[in-house]
């Protein structure tokens, strides 16, 4: 009997909700960064075992809106919490509940869906702190589990999929066996370009920069891909590009390394860099960039 769950990933920015969602995936569906904020869309990562297929929707950190952009993130997080049959809260395994994590408990609690906790970065913290946490976060919620990992080092992300067990219902999947996400191909490239630029830049010219694939063409044994990375200003154009173009080059670089890696075929990539002011707070742009507020809901 063909069973289903769809799986909400939660918790504040950059306590390893997709690296987590990777790990229980085994491959790179969701970018991740050191850099809080980079998941700007929700993710379906698919992982299916035998009769059991799980839906876990990696979802961006819950933080405060600051302009629409920001906006259209967190409601992607409620809407996400909406269409579940479990959550995933995670949170850092050597800090207390904080005002996100209430915030988060108590919208669980009014979703009355089950919950798994999962204590991330345990590779960095002392077993007696790991305790102190487990017990403040028993306090707040009864959670059907608490899985302590190190995503990072996929120290216990086994356990925390078969924890989700309980959160499968017997249902028709929605996905093929052997599909691992709801992205499209065009997406899965921008969103690793756009990582790949996070990690050569500073600052807040990467936040304000949305990567948009052109063209994408799939040939027999290559996959060629022009992209354009928009960015707010002249002067982060500048620092994108580089001088004589290294910047950009580098960026390029890696972020062929990586989609070759993914599509395992070779890749030719075309990128360039135009500058669109504002486009964080102008719903038509947001919209020709992916981030469309009527695809959410
Ligand atoms: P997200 O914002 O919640 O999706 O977080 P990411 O998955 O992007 O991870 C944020 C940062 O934490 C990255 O630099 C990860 O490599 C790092 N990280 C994730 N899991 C662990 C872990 O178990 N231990 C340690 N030390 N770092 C981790
Ligand atoms: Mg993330």
């Amino acid at each position: 009997m063909k069973r289903t769950a769809f799986i909400a990933i939660i918790g504040r920015p950059n306590v390893g909700k997709s690296t987590l969602m990777n790990a229980m995936l085994g491959e790179k569906v969701s970018i991740v960064s050191p850099k809080p904020q980079t998941t700007r869309n929700r993710i379906a990562g698919i992982l299916t075992r035998g009769e059991d297929q799980f839906v876990f929707l990696d979802t961006p950190g819950v933080h405060k809106a600051r302009n629409r952009l920001g906006n259209y993130m967190m409601r992607s997080v409620r809407s996400s919490v909406r269409s579940a049959d479990g959550v995933i809260l995670i949170a850092d395994a050597g800090y207390d509940p904080g005002q996100v994590e209430i915030n988060l408990i108590k919208q669980i609690k009014e979703s009355e869906l089950p919950a798994i906790l999962v204590l991330n970065k345990m590779d960095l913290i002392r077993k007696e702190r790991l305790a102190e946490t487990i017990a403040a976060y028993a306090r707040l919620h009864d959670f059907v589990a608490v899985v302590p990992s190190s995503a990072k080092n996929g120290k216990n992300v086994s356990e925390v999929i078969s924890e989700s067990e309980v959160f499968l219902t017997e249902s028709d999947w929605m996905f093929e066996s052997d599909d691992l996400t709801d992205q499209r191909e065009r997406q899965i490239a921008s969103e690793i370009i756009r990582e790949k630029l996070l990690k050569a830049l500073n600052e807040e010219i990467p936040h304000g920069a949305a990567v948009v694939i052109e063209a994408f063409s799939d040939e027999e044994d290559i996959i060629k891909i022009r992209a354009t990375i928009f960015c707010e200003k002249e002067s982060h154009k500048g620092i994108i590009v580089g001088h004589k173009g290294e910047m950009l080059k580098k960026i390029g670089t890696y972020a062929r390394e990586d989609l070759e890696a993914f599509y395992g075929v070779k890749v030719f990539l075309d990128l360039w860099v135009k500058v669109k002011e504002n486009w964080r707070d102008n719903d038509n742009l947001l919209a020709s960039f992916g981030y469309d507020s009527k695809t959410i809901d």
